[in-house]
């Protein structure tokens, strides 16, 4: 019998929320710590250091030793560098354990390894650590013991963000300070703060760590480089929603236990559509908890997986012809006191608000599909967008029937002047209810996709921080609504001018909404009429960063420096060079000390079977023709091989680091392929007892 617990006793027990801090904090350092916050007042040195004690004392009582700054490089994970809480020893030879305010809010962590994209080299070495107070510090226990772990940013000596962190906190101002001009166009003068809501459904596999560690592509690279697909894929369907096996629901239990006591509100769990992938969705938090929510139910998830002698594979595309992962980013825009301003109500041809907001957002995303493209591409979600996978790579946005029908209304008529309202959906059976059937049905295929009171960015992929996503999303419409507030705040008549807004916002920028199904050539060929950018390669997506429109778009608003912005693209070149380096080194490694011998060794037992069966005066052509078939595809993986080996060598000469990724995308991924085909033939005819890895068979049917 497994161990029973109670989930709301467990609730974020490892957490210094607002309850403990309200229980632990002296009065007026509870209420100038909220205040700081908010972004209202700076924190004081010796409000700090209550703090810091409260919190030491707190983590101490949970079993911690260490405390660490948490943060997040741009290497797509977090890091950390573990102090302990010990003081030197006294006269006595005893130790205290300490832990000031300074070190609360400021870390100075070796930051010479950690990408900066060119930033170091004119500036300076150091790096810091800043306390993000607005994300709670909690306490991870693992093998190590337990640590307390303070969320900070990390950026240059000469403050230059290093890490997602600071441009996220950045463009949340932005969107707060635009966002609230509009609300007080409205005449709401109550709501005090606006900040972006953000659930971030995880999508993975599990593969049994056994059979893992016998394939050093998945171990180098997070993808396997070879593999035939098995007789069974996905094609029946049965894996979607599928009962839960035993395994992994022990698994999927430990990682809810984990999170929940991190105070990450893990709400739903079921199988995705291909065998051995799953899926892991919180519910929605603010946008800056929320992503560093995210790197910890990643963080979990590996965790646990190891713990059940299993395999998290976060990777996009872990095996090929199967369907890969991502992360779906639902973002809305919410006040202090509760308003979604993303909320169209029942009868959205009304809701003017609503319907400006909404037209802000189209304006924003038709703008700038280029720069949100971007933020979704990671090396691994090169095999997803744009290859005939969801989502496509062109950006656009479904807005669903009601919606739609009031936009064009509007564009069309000038006016809207009503909603298509929801039906009853008819069970047909007496003893099952009626529902009230959503207004709008679903749209799988869109990449931006409103889905009732908010938009769900369906690009990012299953490795990436959510971050950058949601940068982009908040600096955009930021810039929407700053730019329709500096007009309609001169408005003379505010009525008529706002209702000319959003015609005019509608109409300019309708041709980002599609509807229909995202995955046919005739969307693209009819996007490509509509003027909308196709990116389908992560290198490609990159200039986006750079471009005067982003340049302008990101200074205007405090976000991004154009150095920064540059130094971003240059990590990002070279994130994608060495990760299609490593995937080219570890192919080469594979088929020279694997495959050949093994196909090698199957040869041999062939050959022989082919002279005994001939000695023996029997018709030896069957084996004959199979060793022929077998020696012409081993045939071509030495071409192959010497082909890719060639390519790799070459590329360390080419100057440039963006010529370098292309290089790497353009000869090193095409060479790669070649070697893959013969091989994955090969695996189709030759003895299962020869070859030297667990196929994608035993991977994904045999957890
Ligand atoms: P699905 O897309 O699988 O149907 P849901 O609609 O339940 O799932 O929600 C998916 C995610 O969106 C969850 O993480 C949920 O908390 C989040 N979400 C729901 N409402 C909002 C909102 N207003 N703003 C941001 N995220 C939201
Ligand atoms: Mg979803």
């Amino acid at each position: 019998m497994s161990e029973l617990f109670n989930v709301a006793d467990i609730f974020g027990e490892n957490v210094f929320n607002d309850t403990v801090m309200k229980e632990r904090l002296p009065k007026n350092v509870y209420k100038n710590l909220k205040l700081a916050m908010e972004g209202v007042k700076e924190l004081s040195l010796s409000d700090a250091d209550v703090i810091a004690n409260a919190i030491k004392d707190w983590a101490i009582e949970k079993g911690a030793t260490h405390y660490t700054h948490w943060f997040q490089p741009l290497t797509g994970t977090t890091a950390e560098k573990h102090d302990s809480f010990i003081s030197a020893p006294n006269e006595n030879g005893k130790v205290l354990m300490e832990f000031s305010g300074k070190e609360l809010i400021k870390g100075e962590p070796d930051a010479s390894s950690f990408p900066s994209g060119g930033l170091r080299a004119t500036f300076e070495a150091r790096g810091y650590t800043a306390w993000d107070c607005t994300s709670p510090a909690f306490v991870r226990e693992d093998a190590a013991g337990a640590t307390l772990c303070i969320p900070t940013a990390f950026c240059s000596y000469t403050g230059e963000a290093l890490d997602q962190k600071t441009p996220l906190l950045r463009s949340m101002d932005a969107i707060n300070a635009q966002a609230l001009r509009i609300l007080r166009l409205f005449g709401n003068t109550t709501s005090k703060k606006v900040t972006p809501s953000v659930g971030a459904e995880q999508e993975y596999f599990i593969v049994d760590r056994e059979k893992y560690l016998q394939r050093k592509d998945l171990i180098f690279s997070g993808r396997t480089l070879f593999g035939a697909m098995p007789p069974k894929g996905q094609e029946l369907d049965d894996h979607y929603f599928g009962a839960i096996r035993e395994r992994i629901a022990a698994f999927m239990k430990d990682v809810n236990k984990e999170l929940w006591k991190l105070g990450v509100s893990a709400k739903t769990q079921h199988n995705e559509v291909a065998p051995a992938q799953h899926e892991l969705a919180p519910i929605y938090a603010q946008c800056n908890i929320a992503t560093d929510n995210n790197q910890l139910t990643m963080e979990v998830l590996k965790k646990v997986a190891f713990r059940h002698g299993l395999v998290c594979l976060l990777h996009e595309k872990p095996f090929a012809g199967v369907n890969g992962s991502g992360k779906h980013n639902n973002w809305s825009i919410t006040t202090d006191d509760g308003i979604n301003l993303l909320d169209p109500g029942k009868t959205p041809h009304e809701n003017i608000q609503f319907l400006l907001v909404l037209g802000a957002v189209m304006k924003a995303v038709d703008t700038h599909a280029d720069l949100l493209r971007e933020s979704a591409s990671c090396v691994g979600n090169d095999h997803r967008l744009g290859a005939n996978e969801a989502p496509p790579a062109v950006i656009s946005m479904f807005l669903g029937e009601q919606l739609e029908d009031v936009v064009m209304q509007l564009i069309d008529k000038g006016d809207a002047t009503s909603s298509i309202q929801k039906g009853k959906l008819k069970t047909g059976a007496s003893t099952l209810p009626d529902f009230a059937k959503d207004a709008t049905d679903r749209n799988r295929t869109s990449p931006f996709a409103f889905t009732g009171n908010k938009f769900e960015f369906r690009m990012v992929g299953s490795s990436d921080s959510i971050a950058p996503a949601n940068v982009v999303l908040n600096t955009i419409v930021a810039q929407s609504f700053k730019e329709i507030s500096d007009e309609l705040e001169g408005a003379e008549n505010f009525d008529i001018a706002c209702h000319d807004m959003i015609k005019k916002l509608f109409t300019d920028h309708h041709r980002i909404v599609f509807n229909g199904n995202g995955y046919t050539d005739e969307w693209i060929e009819e996007a490509k009429r509509r003027g909308l950018p196709n990116i389908p390669s992560m290198v490609d997506a990159i200039p986006a960063l750079v471009t005067p429109k982003a340049v302008s778009l990101f200074e205007e608003f405090g976000v991004f420096t154009e150095t920064e912005l540059k130094s971003r693209a240059e990590i990002k070149y070279e994130a994608y060079a060495k990760a299609i380096n490593i995937e080219a080194k570890a192919m080469i490694d594979i088929a020279g000390k694997q495959i050949i011998p093994a196909v090698i060794s199957y040869t041999t037992e062939l050959a022989n079977s082919v002279l005994a069966v001939k000695e023996a005066g029997a018709d030896a052509s069957t084996q004959a023709d199979l060793l022929n078939e077998i020696t012409g595809c081993l045939k071509d993986m030495k071409t192959g091989l010497i082909k890719l080996t060639k390519a790799v060598d070459e590329a360390p000469a080419i100057t440039g680091i963006a010529e370098q990724a292309r290089f790497f995308r353009d000869t090193v991924k095409t060479a790669m392929e070649e070697l893959r085909a013969p091989a994955d033939k090969l695996e189709m005819i030759v003895d299962k007892d020869f070859w030297p890895f667990p196929s994608y068979g035993d991977l994904m049917f045999e957890v």
